[in-house]
């Protein structure tokens, strides 16, 4: 069997059909909560009134503020005691957005999970180790009933205590691992450290997301790993994993649009880019009861692929996320995104596996500086060799980036490491400037 589930052979007029019988309903659903009884009122919308999948455009958009505002449970479509499961986005400031899930919630997000891990070629004959963090992020649970969905034997490992990650693997010959890819570049290191081969294991597939990454850094993990490595790309407020994953093209994920409405829009203006253009993902549940969410502007920046996929599914494809639209650093008065960064370091061989930008004011003038994780092997003695190779990194970087960074050598391990997403930018400038 090629697909898991038969809606992925939908064609695009039965995705429509379906996509559009779906929002009436959900609208219909979300109207019963306080929040969008509010929301809907205060525009004169009516559910009833959806003739189109455009008229979805009548609504404004829910913001991540909204969420928070409704906190903790102003959202709810049906009572509380319906729901079996909450979670929290991953959000380290103010109030966290909570989403609650019924267990038919639960049911469908595991199903779509599974289907996910069923197209980058994962079977019930699958060892499958979860490496992210359990608890209130959705990579956790949200990936493991998926796994268990499918029939793999799933080890909940959970994030970070290297030695046994790799011990696990190495006993229970892991062949599908869930990872975040700066953990992944991590954990090499730590291979290295103890003198395994990482393509010695049993490994051939790794599912990695939940933050950005770049096509350089996925040719590596592929690499140091000799994996197939899959883009996953999910949110809390859309469940989390399982919302728009990589076939086995690797060029762009597919978004289940039968469980979702995707849009691309301006960030600035709201208004839909033309296909093709990168502009905000702006997302709407398509099923679930118990807390629907209406266009949830998601402040991820993509585009829609347009070509069809070789695999014959038509659901639309999403190019790897560019980053956050408020990740977005100004420097100078040039826009960098930090991922520009990463996909000039981790094209370099001397590069090691991390690396961490600084913003610095010095009197009115804006600098950012690169810390740069160097290989053992090139972190030598001789200084001018050093010299050297941090004048070509910057030299690689202006190119990129139009402004010219201050570059600094690191040895391997003295960036400071978080358990979870990595923390890419340390934005000092707020100091004493
Ligand atoms: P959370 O709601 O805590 O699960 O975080 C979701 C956010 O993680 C998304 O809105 C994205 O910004 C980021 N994210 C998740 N998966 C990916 C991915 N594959 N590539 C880039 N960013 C991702
Ligand atoms: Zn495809």
């Amino acid at each position: 069997m090629v697909y898991y589930d038969a809606a992925e052979t939908l064609s695009r007029v039965e995705i429509e059909r379906l996509q559009l019988e779906r929002l009436r309903a959900s609208l219909k659903q979300a109207a019963k909560s306080p929040f969008y009884a509010k929301h809907f009122a205060a525009c004169d919308f009516d559910p009833a009134s959806v003739a189109t999948l455009a008229d979805v455009r009548r609504i404004p958009f829910t913001t991540k503020q909204h969420l928070r505002d409704s906190y903790p449970d102003a959202m709810l479509a049906m009572p509380l005691s319906e729901m079996v499961r909450m979670h929290a986005s991953s959000g380290t400031t103010g109030t966290p957005t909570v989403i609650y899930h019924t267990q038919n919630d639960l049911d469908w997000w595991a199903s779509l999970m599974a289907r996910c891990m069923y197209m980058a070629g994962l079977r019930r004959t699958d060892v499958f180790q979860n490496m992210s963090g359990y608890g209130l992020f959705t990579g956790g649970l949200g990936i493991h009933y998926g796994a268990e969905r499918l029939g793999c034997l799933t080890i909940p490992a959970g994030a970070g205590n290297s030695h046994r990650q790799i011990k696990l693997l190495t006993d229970f010959k892991v062949t599908g691992i869930h990872i975040i890819p700066s953990y992944a570049l991590y954990l090499s290191a730590v291979f290295a450290e103890l003198g395994i081969d990482p393509k010695s294991l049993s490994l051939r597939i790794a599912l990695v997301g939940a933050e950005p990454y770049t096509e350089e850094t996925r040719r590596r993990l592929e690499e140091i790993y000799g994996i197939k490595a899959y883009n996953s790309y999910g949110l809390s407020e859309m469940n989390g994993p399982g919302v728009a994953f990589e076939c086995q093209e690797q060029h762009g994920m597919h978004v289940w649009e039968d469980a979702y409405l995707a849009e691309i829009v301006d960030p600035a203006t709201g208004e839909p880019v033309p296909d093709g253009e990168l502009g905000e993902l702006v997302m709407t549940t398509l099923g679930r009861e118990g807390m629907p969410v209406v266009r949830y502007r998601t402040r991820d920046m993509t585009r829609f692929l347009t070509e069809p996929c070789p695999c014959g599914r038509v659901h639309r494809r999403i190019d790897r996320l560019h980053g956050r639209c408020d990740d977005m650093l100004i420097v100078k008065g040039v826009n960098i995104f930090p991922m520009q960064i990463e996909r000039v370091l981790m094209a370099m061989p001397e590069v090691g596996q991390d690396y961490l930008i600084v913003l610095e004011r010095d009197g009115y003038i804006d600098n950012i500086r690169v810390k740069v994780e160097i290989r053992d092997e090139y972190f030598v003695e001789d200084m001018r060799q050093l010299g050297a190779l941090q004048k070509r990194i910057a030299a690689r970087l202006r190119d990129e980036l139009l402004v010219t960074p201050k570059v600094e050598l690191v040895e391997r391990n003295s960036l400071p490491k978080t358990e979870g997403k990595a923390t890419r930018v340390l934005d000092m400038r707020g100091n004493g400037a």
